[in-house]
């Protein structure tokens, strides 16, 4: 590893201030479940790492049945898997970090870091884009609110500006007769990224789609909305015809490729699979 220097912020304003004395150099470290990994594979050498655990109130973890969820930038990925009001009103937020790294990993892994991490197959962004969550973000020059849809740029790159950190996502609370899911396929259960993760959360209303979001995880550089699929339901009734037409347009949406995990033939196929088991689970959960 390349030497580096080091500094514990006391508060936010000090970290962006330190961020953006050397932008680009800097990288910012919570949990250090990716940033160690990539320094230590020389993916990353910054030239100064930026510790914000001694920060205060970034750990926030609580819900308000107007205002939604709020997590802080140092909530671990294990505080939402064992948080009751996550499992009941996040459903497919909560299914995302229980088959999650190991529970050791858990212990030290921020959801906030796994969404800075940008990583196509990163698990909780589908859920999160799925529930319209918002990131709010801190630079020298003030706060501003992203949508995690619009956050990702590409493979590890995000539209962070040198200076600016994220402190914490909302996520809205959810209209009644929501159902929520995420479903991760891999080649093993546990310690495994996504070889295909699909995200759904479907509002009804009667037996009709009132609104439904679709994400896709690790078939694109960026976590994918299937805006075709969404559009299939959409305002029509959610039976098994209309369910197919989703799942069939899904994986006609999809931009895989082929790598270690899977071919892009079978990423795709897996996308249709998915994405009709996660809408009849949603469809199950709403009612
Ligand atoms: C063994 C192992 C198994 C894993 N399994 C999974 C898995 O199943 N699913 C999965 O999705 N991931 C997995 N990961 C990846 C990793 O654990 C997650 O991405 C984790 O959530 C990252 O959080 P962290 O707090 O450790 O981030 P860090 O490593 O501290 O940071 C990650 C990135 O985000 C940036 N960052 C962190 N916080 C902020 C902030 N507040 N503002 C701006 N930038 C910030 C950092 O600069 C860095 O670029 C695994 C990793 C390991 C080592």
């Amino acid at each position: 590893m390349m030497r580096f220097d080091y500094a514990e912020p006391a508060t936010v304003g000090e970290a962006v201030a330190l961020l953006g004395a050397s932008p680009g150099r800097a990288a910012v470290i919570a949990g250090g479940t990716d940033l160690l990994v990539q320094m230590r594979e020389h993916v990353r050498a910054p030239a100064q790492v930026i510790n914000i655990k001694k920060i205060l109130g970034l750990e926030a973890l609580h819900f308000d049945p107007a205002a939604g969820l709020t997590i802080g930038a140092l909530t671990t990925t294990r505080a939402v898997e064992t948080s009751e009001f996550v499992r009941r009103h996040y459903a497919g937020l909560h299914a995302s970090v229980v088959h999650f790294a190991s529970i050791q990993v858990r212990n030290r892994a921020t959801v906030v870091g796994n969404v800075c991490r940008a990583s196509p197959s990163a698990d909780t962004l589908p859920p999160l884009i799925a529930d319209a969550a918002t990131l709010l973000v801190q630079g020298r020059s003030g706060t501003r609110t992203v949508a995690v849809e619009d956050f990702c740029t590409g493979p590890g790159t995000t539209v962070l500006a040198p200076d600016e950190l994220v402190t914490r996502i909302t996520v809205p609370a959810p209209p009644p007769h929501t159902g929520k899911v995420y479903l991760k396929h891999g080649r093993r259960t546990e310690m495994e990224l996504a070889t295909v993760g699909v995200a759904v959360t479907l509002t009804l209303d009667g037996a009709a789609c009132r609104d439904v979001r679709i994400v896709l995880a690790a078939v694109a550089p960026t976590p994918l909305r299937a805006v075709a699929a969404e559009a299939a339901l959409r305002h029509r009734f959610v039976d098994a015809a209309s369910i197919a037409a989703a799942a069939e347009a899904a994986a006609a949406e999809a931009r895989p490729i082929g790598d270690v995990r899977g071919s892009a033939e079978y990423r795709r196929e897996m996308v249709g699979v998915l994405t009709r088991r996660a809408l009849q689970q949603a469809l199950e959960a709403g009612r």
